[in-house]
């Protein structure tokens, strides 16, 4: 009984993951996620039912489109796996009312940071649309969760000193450092991490961006005056502190 649930919880992970690829596509161009039918982007043909399944529509159609033969991406069945498997990973051993509120607090977090973090690496855009959905899960979280301190100054700490530090940042170089969709993010992360998480959160995110700029320049994939997106490097680091809290524990006392 237990192993069918999960496999339940694998495929709802999966459909939603196909819903995800939806908003990716859909959301930076303000077009509607839900009355619009999928097409392919290359022939405009609309999709039957059977192209729509997730994972395995790709499967069959060994990666083309089942009308023009275009390549389709592997970014697709990719995020339907993913959430397929986070779902799978975080749905309780024991579902009762009482562990299955946490996993849809946890499961509907991670599906935003799936959204956030490939739209970002896209557009470059942190859309003010999926930040006010991650605000209006973690704020009733965290006050039910911690005391009301935590997600005030964690709210605070994360919205100022980003703030502060790009303010400071424009005013010696001329230069925007952080975009205002990265300086919201980690405000709205500080409100479920609070002071001491934020903190490690910022640090950590600079240190992993800087890594990956590094390596990205060092490749050749990136040239060193194109702006590079820094929402994943956030993304990253706060799944670590949210769901691998041991292992980002570990990872802070590398450094303090
Ligand atoms: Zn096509």
């Amino acid at each position: 009984m237990e192993n069918l649930f999960s496999i339940y919880a694998f495929i709802f992970g999966c459909l939603i993951g196909s819903f995800l690829n939806v908003v990716i596509l859909r959301m930076p161009a303000e077009k509607n996620l839900v009355t619009d039918r999928s097409a392919c982007p290359q022939c405009g043909t609309q999709l039957k039912w059977y192209h729509n399944i997730p994972v395995l529509s790709f499967l069959f159609l060994k990666g083309k489109c089942g009308f023009c033969g275009s390549r389709i991406s592997w970014r697709y069945p990719l995020i339907e796996l993913l959430t397929g498997f986070i779902s799978f990973w975080l749905f309780p051993d024991d579902p009762s009312m009482q562990n299955l509120g946490p996993y849809f607090f946890n499961f509907s977090l991670a599906c935003v940071f799936i959204c956030h973090f490939f739209i970002d690496l896209d557009h470059q855009l942190l859309l003010d649309k999926l930040n006010i959905y991650l605000l209006v899960l973690i704020v009733p979280y965290s006050f039910f969760n911690f005391h009301w301190m935590h997600g005030l100054l964690g709210g605070v700490l994360g919205f100022g000193v980003p703030l502060l530090v790009t303010w400071l940042f424009y005013k010696i170089r001329g230069q925007i450092g952080l975009g205002g969709g990265d300086i919201k993010l980690f405000g709205i992360l500080g409100i479920l991490l609070g002071p001491m998480g934020i903190f490690f959160t910022i640090f950590l995110s600079c240190f992993v961006g800087a890594v990956i700029g590094l390596l990205l320049i060092v490749s050749k994939k990136m040239s060193k005056d194109k702006p590079m997106p820094f929402g994943p490097s956030i993304l990253i680091v706060a799944t670590f502190q949210i769901f691998f809290s041991e292992t980002a524990h570990i990872i802070q006392s590398w450094f303090f």
